[in-house]
């Protein structure tokens, strides 16, 4: 625990500084394309969750597939509306028009499972890193390109990927550039869906050691989402476990692997073979 020094240290302290995303009882609904206007078949992905997360602090989250994990991301990043509930960014509720969503987009960003569907296989790995610089409209060209090769420096990639295409690279490579990517724009979070789900076991490692060394280094918070017990274990400082749209469990690493509560989260315990 940090002793109370400082009124400098005071406001750094993770526990006191302002959530940077905060949900407070969200509720999704999801609607089926099966249902009928007076019969809708709906799906509770997310049942009154609470969780906030703030820079440099790693929350993880994992549940089974269906469990709701995805549909929580979105909602952190502002893609999926809510049924119910409030999401604040920075303490303020969040805005729904254009503006306010583009704003975010700046602070929090995401990373998603398949590299390979989410970076566009007709870009070069340059104009894929320069494409959010230039959306924002931040900088001179001159000051992007060399933005965009801090941005490989800091993932760990050579500058000769600068012309290459997302198919010329590996799983591993591919996911580099889209954490590259991500994190463009200098968000406060990053949201990472699964993000080494897609990998292969020997890369996985890496990817999480390069997320863990970017939280260090940037003061970046990140919302780590895998099906995974053992990865998100790995990663975080704390885990939020969901079961149907829920958050059963939520607390330190030590607390959840200690004292685990919940049937279910026992259950992830021990059906959890260590992939890395
Ligand atoms: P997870 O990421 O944990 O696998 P999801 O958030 O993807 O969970 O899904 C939670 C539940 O919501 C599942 O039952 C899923 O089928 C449903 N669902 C997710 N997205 C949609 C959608 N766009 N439309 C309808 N149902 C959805
Ligand atoms: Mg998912």
């Amino acid at each position: 625990m940090t002793a109370p020094s400082s009124p400098q240290s005071t406001s750094e302290d993770p526990e006191r500084r302002q959530p940077t995303i905060e949900l407070r009882d969200v509720h999704v609904v999801h609607r089926l394309r099966s249902g009928s206007l007076l019969h809708p078949d709906t799906v509770r992905a997310v049942d009154g969750v609470s969780v906030s997360v703030r820079r440099g602090e790693v929350l993880g989250i994992v549940g089974e597939s269906g469990s709701g994990k995805s549909t929580l991301a979105r909602v952190m990043t502002g893609l999926q509306p809510v049924t119910a509930g409030q999401v604040c960014f920075d303490g303020e509720p969040m805005g729904r028009g254009r503006v306010a969503r583009k704003e975010l987009g700046r602070k929090v960003s995401v990373v998603f499972q398949d590299p390979s569907t989410a970076l566009n296989p007709r870009l070069a790995v340059r104009e894929t890193l320069v494409d959010p610089l230039r959306v924002h409209g931040i900088g001179t060209e001159s000051q992007r390109l060399s933005r965009v090769r801090e941005l490989l420096h800091l993932v760990g990639l050579p500058q000769s990927a600068l012309e290459v295409l997302p198919r010329q690279l590996s799983g591993g490579q591919r996911q580099r550039v889209a954490i590259a990517r991500a994190l463009a724009l200098e968000p406060q979070i990053i949201v990472a869906d699964e993000p080494t789900s897609a990998l292969d076991v020997s890369v996985r490692a890496q990817v999480l050691n390069l997320l863990t060394d970017l939280k260090r280094e940037l003061g970046l918070g990140l919302v780590f989402i895998s099906h995974d017990i053992s990865t998100v274990r790995f990663i975080s400082d704390t885990i939020a476990v969901m079961n149907h749209g829920k958050v059963i469990e939520h607390g330190t690493v030590e607390q959840i692997f200690s004292e685990a509560e919940d049937e279910y989260t026992r259950s992830l315990l021990a059906a959890a073979p260590s992939l890395l």
